[in-house]
């Protein structure tokens, strides 16, 4: 693969025999051909992040969404046991869901992928100034792993819901931003926990008090507060709903 400026295995705490709450987090910074590259220093940015806590690999790629390359992160996923994908290419509205797809391939949690859009927002904003559009993408990157590290994202709840005198389905995909990464294997470990107090709560709901948007923030209110209330070792500070479908 590409420019790596990784850690590398070797270096690495075993996954298998760390019990601390350490993440491992793959970050991929595009060049897009020179769409990218010949305004933000790719190099720059691989070596500020590598050294960013929980980043286990840091590498530039010519072309991420290109096919070779996909199958590249897939591996890098697999050999390298990575639990959180940061990639900082163009739009989301553009490769959000290849990379997902990456993500899948690899038996990661697709919601466990965070794109950084440096593109437009760094390299097409910033031609004239290499220097600044180089650190505003570091900072950028830097925001995508932090993001990365205190996100759990949960496999979606189906459940039950009355609404117009009639049974539906309400899908939910939830996913937790916690105060500090050291609640992650609390929170992992009591799951089964968490998802039935989730299910008994949103089976509680009329579907009516919940599809607005005043519904949808006080119906976070609740999850939020149910989930804390099972917690020991520190809290969830906020709740997103990355996909709320009814049928
Ligand atoms: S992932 Fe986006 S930024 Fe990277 S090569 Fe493809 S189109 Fe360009």
């Amino acid at each position: 693969m590409s420019d790596q400026a990784g850690t590398g295995l070797a270096e690495q705490a075993d996954p298998d025999t760390d019990t601390c709450a350490q993440r491992r987090i793959g970050v991929f910074i595009c060049h897009c051909g020179g769409n990218i590259s010949d305004y933000v220093d790719v190099a720059k940015v691989r070596d500020a992040l590598k050294d960013e806590p929980d980043v286990v690999v840091s590498e530039t790629e010519l072309f991420a969404c290109s096919d070779g390359t996909q199958k590249e992160m897939v591996q890098a996923i697999q050999d390298e046991n990575l639990d959180g994908l940061v990639v900082a290419s163009c739009s989301p509205k553009l490769h959000q869901i290849t990379f997902q797809g990456v993500s899948k391939r690899a038996d990661l949690n697709p919601y466990s992928y965070t794109q950084v859009n440096v593109r437009e927002q760094c390299s097409w904003a910033h031609t004239d100034d290499h220097e600044g559009a180089t650190e505003k993408a570091i900072g950028l990157v830097r925001a995508g792993v932090a993001k990365t590290r205190l996100s759990t994202p949960l496999e979606p709840l189906v459940v039950n819901v009355t609404g117009d005198g009639y049974n539906r389905f309400l899908k939910l995909r939830i996913e937790f931003e916690a105060s500090d990464v050291e609640l992650k294997p609390e929170i992992e470990a009591r799951l089964p926990q968490l998802r039935d107090a989730l299910i008994v709560l949103l089976s509680s709901k009329q579907l009516s008090d919940i599809t607005d948007f005043e519904g949808k923030a006080l119906l976070k209110e609740d999850i939020l507060e149910r989930v804390n209330d099972l917690l020991e070792t520190g809290e969830v500070k906020s709740v997103l709903f990355t996909e709320f479908v009814v049928q």
